[in-house]
């Protein structure tokens, strides 16, 4: 496996509408091997295919480690996820702020209000068709990399404009208001 470049704004790739894919033959699964490793390497929980150069309709999202009662990490609890030309086709009237970041835009964060719960249908990484319900984190994740593949980023739907934070101002003010939060970073 190869850890690929991140690209990073204003790199205008970002800002392009993908393309499918129609292909699911050996260089499409390695490039979903380099995009897993990519995102782990970076601590990402989400990486689409803009980020890395390729304009397609492709992102791999892995989910959070679960904790037990005690707070403890439960040992191989993260979800991966590889998902190719996904469509929301649900999505629920609850909405929900939350804080992200992105590998492509680094060193900062931002508040961002994404639906609490999504269904999703996508193809995976051999090409069946696949259904999904998520919701609550994993769901923002989902919204988070779906808008790369149309070339839309987080910074564009701020809950307001003020809300847009360097990670040291951001830490900055969680201590203040002796707040901890897990960001994600995708
Ligand atoms: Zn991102």
């Amino acid at each position: 496996m190869t850890k690929l470049d991140i690209v990073t704004l204003p790199d205008p790739i970002l800002r392009q509408k993908t393309r499918p894919v129609t292909q699911f033959d050996d260089d499409l699964q390695v490039l979903i091997d380099d995009m897993i490793e990519t995102m782990r390497e970076a601590n990402g929980v989400g990486l689409a295919a803009p980020q890395i150069g390729r304009s397609l309709q492709l992102t791999v999202i892995e989910s959070l480690p679960k904790e037990d009662d005690e707070g403890n990490e439960i040992p191989n609890s993260r979800q991966l996820f590889v998902i190719a030309n996904p469509r929301i086709v649900w999505e629920s009237r609850e909405l929900v702020d939350g804080i992200e970041g992105c590998l492509s835009i680094p060193g900062y964060l931002g508040e961002v209000e994404r639906c609490q719960a999504i269904r999703v249908r996508a193809q995976d990484r051999h090409g069946k068709k696949i259904k999904l319900k998520l919701n609550g984190w994993t769901a923002r994740i989902f919204q988070h990399e779906i808008d790369h593949l149309q070339g839309v980023l987080y910074i564009d739907k701020l809950t307001a404009p003020e809300n847009f934070w360097t990670e040291e101002v951001f830490q900055k003010i969680q201590e203040e208001m002796d707040e901890e939060e897990t960001i994600p970073n995708a």
